[in-house]
């Protein structure tokens, strides 16, 4: 079962440990998540739930 409402991948890039990775307002007004370290972004999705889904299904 997929848990859609959590990060579960860490950042691809730099490792960054996925209980770090952070849910913002993007400029299209919706949310992203975001690696603090290397800035590495998810998709934009219109709830944090959903830029949550696409952190972890892009990585
Ligand atoms: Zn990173």
């Amino acid at each position: 079962m997929i848990d859609t409402t959590r990060i579960t991948e860490p950042c691809p890039y730099c490792g960054e440990p996925e209980t770090n990775i952070a849910i913002r307002p993007s400029r299209k007004g919706g949310h992203t998540a975001q690696c603090p370290t290397c800035g590495a972004r998810s998709g934009n999705g219109n709830t944090p739930a959903e830029a949550i889904t696409a952190w972890n299904r892009r990585f």
